[in-house]
C-alpha cells in the first residue's frame, strides 16, 4: 500500500522507533503515547483492519498476540497492561493498517469506555 504510514514504516520510508521485529511482524513505539509505555504491534503486510481478517491471518493474528506480553515485559509493563484494537469509524481507527496498541505503566490505567 503506497500511501499507508505502517506500510511506510515497514519499508523504512519514515522512521519509528522499532522495539521488535521479524519476518512477519514488528513493534514501535507510539508516536503519540497515551501512557508511559504505549507501542504497537503491527503485521509486515497490509492488512487495513480487524474486520478484513480472514482464516488465512490466523497463525499472525496467535503470532501478535502472543508477542504482546512478551514485549509488554521486555518494554517494563512488570504488573499488567492493555491491549487495544480500533476497528473501523465506529471503533474510531485512524490508521488503517491492522495494529495492537499495547499501554501500559506504573499506574494503573483509567477506565476505558463510560456508560452513559
Ligand atoms: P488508531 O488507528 O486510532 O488505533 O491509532 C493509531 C495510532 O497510531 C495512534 O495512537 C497514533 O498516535 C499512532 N501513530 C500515527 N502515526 C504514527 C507514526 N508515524 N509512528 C508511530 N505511531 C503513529
Ligand atoms: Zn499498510
Amino acid at each position: 500500500m503506497e500511501n499507508c504510514i505502517f506500510c511506510k514504516i515497514v519499508r523504512g520510508e519514515i522512521p519509528a522507533k522499532i522495539i521488535y521485529e521479524d519476518d512477519d511482524v514488528i513493534a514501535f513505539n507510539d508516536i503519540n503515547p497515551a501512557a508511559p509505555i504505549h507501542f504497537l504491534i503491527i503485521p509486515r503486510i497490509h492488512i487495513t483492519s480487524l474486520l478484513d481478517c480472514e482464516k488465512t491471518h490466523q497463525a499472525l493474528l496467535g503470532r501478535m498476540l502472543l508477542l504482546a506480553p512478551e514485549i509488554a515485559k521486555e518494554q517494563g509493563c512488570t504488573d499488567g497492561f492493555r491491549t487495544i484494537i480500533n476497528t473501523g469509524r465506529v471503533g474510531g481507527q485512524e490508521v488503517f493498517h491492522l495494529h495492537i496498541h499495547i499501554i501500559g505503566g506504573k499506574n494503573r490505567l483509567p477506565g476505558m469506555i463510560h456508560k452513559t
